[in-house]
């Protein structure tokens, strides 16, 4: 197996922040939400909701790449004035991995003069750097995951395919390949519904009953 990936449902992140909700709401009161693009997006936007804060913003970290394949470094790619001056900041993400981009967008939040800030992951690897004040699950790396959230699916599974395919193959070979390299099992039904929508975005070439990767580097 090259690493294990699963798909998460929507129930489990509704579930993860409302269990952090649940952290948060007997020990901070925070003003503001900053979610970090793009994986905090989600969880920001259920916690502003679930929270009553309607000061939501965002900041982009960037430090993955590509799907399961980092680079060296994250670095805050906007460089936004979000009034944070004497308030309470919570800090949203999907998951701390590395803890470099929490690491990175807290101290660039601390340096604003907030009153105080706190972060929040739904899932935090227990092998990150950074641990957040509040996290719904923890993870061990000897179980460590690429997790398929539901608003990334068709850029991490056409990923985990560019790692599998290595010509051309069919629906059933596919199902196999993304078992057996990835531990991951998806249904007939979401794969055709995936390829479908890689073939018409010129990502995926169908050729009788077989499918090849389009390459472009
Ligand atoms: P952090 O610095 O918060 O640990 P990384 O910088 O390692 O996070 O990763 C940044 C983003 O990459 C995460 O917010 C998430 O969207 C994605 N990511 C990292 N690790 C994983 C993983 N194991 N499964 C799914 N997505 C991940």
């Amino acid at each position: 197996m090259e690493f294990k990936a699963r798909l998460v449902s929507w129930n489990e992140i509704v579930d993860w922040c409302l269990s952090i909700r649940k952290e948060i709401v007997n020990s901070y009161s925070p003003e503001i939400i900053i979610a970090l693009s793009r994986g905090g997006l989600v969880p920001g936007r259920l916690l502003s909701d679930y929270l009553w804060i309607k000061d939501l913003y965002t900041i982009k970290t960037e430090h993955w790449g590509i799907t399961a394949s980092k680079d060296a470094t994250a670095k805050i790619r906007e460089d936004p004035t979000i009034p944070v001056k004497n308030r309470s900041v919570l800090i949203v993400d999907d998951i701390t991995d590395t803890g470099k981009s929490m690491k990175l967008a807290s101290d660039f939040i601390k340096k604003l003069g907030p009153e105080e800030v706190k972060t929040a992951t739904m899932l935090h690897i227990d092998h990150s750097s950074f641990k957040p004040d509040y996290y719904a699950t923890e993870v061990s790396n000897k179980e460590w995951t690429w997790f398929i959230f539901p608003w990334n699916i068709y850029e991490d599974v056409l990923r985990l395919l560019d790692k599998a395919m290595t010509g051309e193959h069919t629906e059933e070979e596919i199902i196999t390949l993304l078992a057996s390299n990835f531990d991951l099992n998806i249904s007939r039904q979401l794969l055709q519904d995936l390829l479908s929508n890689f073939r018409q975005s010129g990502k995926v070439f169908r050729n009788n009953q077989k499918w090849r990767i389009i390459r472009t580097s």
